[in-house]
């Protein structure tokens, strides 16, 4: 498994591989905008500011003008006071002066009663002749103040008697010290202006103020400032201008801004996608690190485990070899002696030894094949009507002397009430019970072993208990792993594969139920077996079997093994049938062909033609004549091809005569 820290955040980074970069695009167009609408303010604002500084320095341009203007005028106040003037050389003055200075509209000389006397030029200004200034208001609050204060003053603006909007400009004249009238400067607002604003007309419009009110305008749009004051022709007087195209607020770089904040966007997005990538990347290779040392992890265990699976099968082939050459050595011993014995007594003993050693032989082979079986999930459970409490005796009656040979106390405790029958596979039960009392007894040097049975309800919990030497908690955790011994120096001392109880664990698994152990070192060892069974009735008795009951049927044996084929044909003479013996399936066939025989049985593997080619060979010509295996050969998969050849059914060796006969009388009866 994952440790899931580098999984999650991979997970995530790939959700948000897009997201983070998208964002950043965004914020960043945002970012442009906000920066172009600021721009455009600033710039705006910079540029009224400019227009401000410019309308000033024209207006004092204009104030300049004027004052040139005046000058011109006041040069003919001081002739006037020097009594130099007569009306020809006064008319040749202010022509001169009109001449000169584009803006006059006209030069007169008015009287002490505000009448005007002389005018230049006298073409267009006829109706000015003679004409009392005082008729209006403006004109007349102007001369007064140029009279009493003795300087220029300007009227408001008026309407000319000529036509047009303009303004007068009196200046007091003196005579020998005394008042003596006045020249009066007569403009036109729209000349006046238009000639001086000639020279901006290209950048600008402009618009003329008296007061708030507009004189003259050239504007087409509003005025982005309030005007300047022209301070020669009074505060009132204001001068405004304009740009003239829209263009003047638009910042020539301002075009630049989107197309660049667009490019940086691109930019810092796509350098966050990078990152973003690269950062998933590593994140991947993170998790594909990770995977590796979970794998090594993995590799390093499995590698741990097969090692110690390994050293455990070495081990167990070594106990293995030494289990089974222990009764073999009695065997061969006692067989060896045997054969120079004269007397009777000491060759029943001899018997005695090879029949036990025998059977511890037949006990590890059996061991060995049932783990095999069960390994390959080929051991099949067999329930029937079972007697428990009679099972348990008969264990007793089995294991009270080996308890007597050691000085051990045995008890067995089950309820007087406890129900007989039950439905069990009883030789797997028995499998069972007789390996936990057989290494209670083994393992207990001295004291006592016990066994208790009670049933709850449907459940049968089987208890043997010991005073032995007891498990360590270390190797209780691995004593039910097959090849597995509490202690290596178990084996030296107590014998034993180390099969037995991996056997009963699985055992008991197949039988539905469970095996634990309690245990503490020196003090002695509890193993339970719960298992939840049906009650039963009582089986039907099973006939006896009758071990002579043949009558001389003519049977035929096919075996190679010589030892073999003389313990068969004993015990089937026995049995009282005669027998040929056939030493391989090819010799059986012939045999076949030239008597009438009753049966066959036939081993299966033999020199050559084995037992299956030859049943085979058989059946083709022969359905009826029942033909049995007899073979060393005990798996379920024997037993399918003995099947499949056309056997009728299979027995296997060592040769149980009660089993024998009653598979006989089967196909003979
Ligand atoms: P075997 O007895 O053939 O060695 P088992 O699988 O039956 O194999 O037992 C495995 C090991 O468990 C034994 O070798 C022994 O060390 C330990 N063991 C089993 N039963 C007992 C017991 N009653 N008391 C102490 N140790 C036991």
């Amino acid at each position: 498994m994952l440790a899931g820290s580098a999984h999650s955040k991979l997970m995530l980074s790939k959700k948000s591989l897009y997201i983070y970069p998208f964002i950043l695009f965004v914020s960043c167009l945002f970012l442009t905008f906000y920066i172009d609408r600021t721009y455009e303010k600033k710039y705006h604002s910079t540029q009224i500011d400019y227009l401000s500084s410019r309308e000033k320095e024209i207006t004092l341009e204009l104030d300049f003008v004027m004052r040139r203007e005046l000058s011109a005028v006041e040069r003919m106040g001081k002739r006037w006071g020097n009594n130099t003037y007569t009306k020809v050389t006064w008319d040749l003055d202010a022509l001169a002066y009109y001449n000169d200075h584009d803006n006059f509209q006209a030069i007169s000389w008015v009287d002490r009663t505000f009448h005007v006397r002389w005018i230049v030029p006298l073409e267009g200004n006829e109706k000015a002749v003679n004409l009392n200034l005082a008729f209006e208001e403006n004109r007349r609050k102007a001369l007064i103040v140029a009279r009493d204060k003795g300087t220029i003053s300007v009227t408001a603006p008026i309407t000319l008697v000529q036509g047009g909007k303009g303004f007068l400009v009196y200046l007091p004249l003196e005579k020998n010290g005394e008042f003596d009238g006045f020249i009066s400067s007569v403009f036109r607002v729209d000349k006046l202006f238009s000639n001086f604003m000639a020279q901006y007309s290209e950048q600008f419009n402009y618009e003329v103020i008296y007061d708030s009110e507009t004189i003259y305008k050239k504007l087409d749009r509003d005025s982005y400032t309030d005007g300047f004051p022209v301070s020669i022709l009074g505060e009132k007087w204001r001068l405004r201008i304009s740009p003239k195209s829209e263009d003047f607020f638009v910042s020539p770089f301002q075009v630049f801004i989107y197309p660049i904040g667009f490019c940086i966007s691109l930019f810092v997005a796509g350098m966050s996608l990078l990152l973003q990538y690269s950062r998933l990347k590593s994140l991947q290779l993170e998790e594909v690190n990770e995977h590796l040392v979970e794998n090594n992890r993995a590799l390093d265990l499995a590698k741990q485990k097969s090692e110690d699976a390994s050293k455990a099968k070495s081990s167990f082939l070594a106990n293995m070899s030494h289990e089974i050459r222990t009764p073999l050595n009695g065997i061969l011993g006692a067989a060896d002696l045997a054969k120079n014995c004269d007397s009777l007594e000491d060759s029943r003993e001899y018997n005695e030894i090879i029949h036990s050693s025998s059977h511890a032989l037949l006990d590890i082979i059996n061991d060995i094949l049932d783990f095999s079986k069960i390994e390959s999930g080929k051991l099949s459970i067999e329930n029937k009507s079972t007697n428990i409490p009679e099972l348990v005796k008969s264990i007793y009656g089995l294991m009270i002397h080996v308890a007597e040979e050691k000085s051990i106390y045995l008890q067995f405790n089950i309820p007087e009430d406890f129900p007989q029958y039950w439905l069990v596979d009883s030789t797997r039960l028995r499998q069972i019970l007789l390996n936990l009392v057989g290494n209670a007894l083994k393992f207990t040097p001295e004291g006592k072993v016990t066994m208790e049975v009670d049933a709850v309800g449907d459940y049968i919990k089987f208890t043997v208990k010991d005073t032995g030497i007891g498990i360590s908690q270390e190797r209780q955790a691995v004593i039910f792993d097959e090849f597995e011994q509490a202690d290596t120096s178990t084996t030296r001392k107590f014998g034993g594969t180390g099969l037995g109880l991996s056997i009963s664990k699985k055992l008991s698994e197949l039988l539905g139920g469970t095996l634990s152990i309690e245990s503490e070192l020196e003090k002695g060892s509890t193993f339970t077996l719960s298992l939840r069974l049906e009650k039963s009735v009582a089986p039907k008795a099973e006939e006896e079997v009758d071990l002579k009951t043949f009558n001389g049927e003519q049977i035929l044996l096919c075996e190679d093994n010589r030892t073999n084929q003389r313990i068969a044909q004993k015990v089937l003479n026995k049995l009282g049938l005669k027998v040929d013996i056939a030493s391989d399936g090819s010799e059986g066939i012939k045999f076949y062909h030239e008597h009438n025989y009753s049966l066959i049985l036939m081993d299966m593997q033999m020199p050559v033609m084995d037992g299956l080619e030859a049943t085979k060979i058989i059946r083709a010509e022969d359905d009826d004549i029942p033909i049995i295996a007899l073979t060393a050969n005990v798996t379920t998969e024997d037993n399918r091809l003995c099947e499949e050849a056309g056997m009728n059914a299979f027995l296997t060796k060592p040769l149980n005569s009660k089993l024998l006969s009653s598979e006989l009388h089967k196909w003979l009866d």
